[in-house]
């Protein structure tokens, strides 16, 4: 049975087994989340990602998947990378920001990871609906299959928390 949980803040200073970054397909850093990732943790990640980028993925991470590295100097042990979908009001990209969740849970249970924070992924410069992709979250993460306990969803500001705790009620 995996817990879902709700906590204000930053996600970078969670002491978790992993922390899920929403990433850009480059894996070489971006703005939001993927920034304060690569800055907390310092030049490790972006050295793991560079070897991803210079074998398994070439051509960049495809929306809608994860991989993993390690997490350099922050507390938790992983940093697992998803890409989201960009928002779009003319096509229903919302299985591509599912796949993230259920994908990121998959590489946590490859790594053994027990406790995960997940961020709003898609939510901020990606540009999805806070209410629609808090939803989207919750169901997904009810939805999958994993040996992870607790599920943490890490909010930076009041309407994510106040979406999320919709979303779980
Ligand atoms: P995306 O490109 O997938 O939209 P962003 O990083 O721009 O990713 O934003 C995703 C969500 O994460 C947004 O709701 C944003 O407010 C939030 N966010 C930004 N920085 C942090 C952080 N350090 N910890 C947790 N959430 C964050």
């Amino acid at each position: 049975m995996t817990h879902i949980t709700l906590a204000k803040g930053d996600i970078t200073t969670q002491h978790v087994d992993a922390i899920v970054n929403a990433a850009n397909s480059s894996l070489l850093g971006g703005g939001g989340v993927d920034g304060a990732i690569h800055r907390g943790g310092g030049p490790q990640i972006l050295a793991e990602c560079r070897a991803l980028r210079a074998s398994r993925y070439g051509k960049g991470l495809p929306t809608g998947r994860a991989v993993a590295t390690t997490a350099g100097r922050l507390p938790a042990r992983w940093v697992i990378h998803t890409v989201g979908p960009v928002w779009s009001a003319s096509e229903d990209r919302s299985a591509a920001l599912a796949s993230c969740y259920r994908e990121s849970l998959r590489a946590a249970d490859e790594l053994g990871a027990r406790t995960v924070a997940f961020p709003a992924i898609s939510t901020g410069i990606y540009g999805w609906p806070m209410d629609d992709g808090a939803r989207i979250a919750v169901r997904t993460v009810r939805e999958t299959e994993t040996s992870v306990d607790e599920v943490r969803f890490v909010l930076f500001d009041d309407t994510a928390y106040r979406a999320f705790t919709e979303a779980i009620s």
